[in-house]
């Protein structure tokens, strides 16, 4: 009991789904096959008792001596093939069970796999949502395309909200035809070449 109580519950849990999953396919497996032999040998003993009975009576002529034989034979071996039918119905009805429960372990599997999917387009959409959207990009870039600035006495144009002009309150708008040289920072004209 102590030593049980000092295992991890979900290792506990495997254990015992492995004990029970080896066992269900074992009792099934092993179930069809011993339904189907006795199934089958019921029948046939019961078919060998009706014959016995049946070529017993037809050499006997005094109905008390057929009796013991319709008894013995007839209704014993009718009684083995009935027994047999119930077999190997059951035999059928294992078969239909373990198939059903392969179809549901597939559908399971496969539920699995859309979930998942799902999942991952969910996770997807909403990452698509949050970027910001290349058409906002492009808005954001023509609205500030006409103001390029430069520091008073600076001789390289910016864009207005590069690193290198911020805080900066002295700034004069420019154009790329003034001739300035362009910023590594903020590449005004990569700018420029990209709205065009
Ligand atoms: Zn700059």
């Amino acid at each position: 009991m102590a030593a049980i109580a000092t295992d991890a519950p979900s290792r506990r849990e495997d254990r015992l789904l492995n004990v029970l999953g080896r066992a269900g396919r074992f009792r099934v497996r092993g179930g069809e096959q011993w339904l189907f032999a006795a199934g089958a040998a019921l029948v046939v003993a019961g078919l060998v008792c009706i014959i016995v009975a049946w070529v017993g009576t037809s050499r006997t002529v005094l109905v008390a001596g057929q009796i013991p034989y319709l008894v013995s034979g007839g209704l014993i071996g009718l009684g083995l093939v009935f027994l047999g039918g119930f077999l190997y119905f059951g035999h059928w009805l294992a078969v239909l069970v373990k198939d059903g429960r392969a179809r549901a372990e597939t559908d399971r599997e496969d539920l699995t796999l859309l979930r998942e999917s799902i999942e991952e387009l969910t996770v997807a959409i909403r990452g698509g949502i949050n970027s910001t959207p290349a058409a906002a990009i492009a808005e954001e870039s023509r609205s500030s395309s006409g103001t390029l600035v430069a520091t008073a006495s600076g001789t390289m144009m910016h864009r207005p909200n590069c690193a290198a002009v911020a805080g900066k309150s002295a700034v004069r708008p420019v154009t790329v035809e003034d001739g300035l040289k362009a910023c590594g920072i903020c590449r005004p004209l990569a700018y420029e070449t990209m709205l065009r």
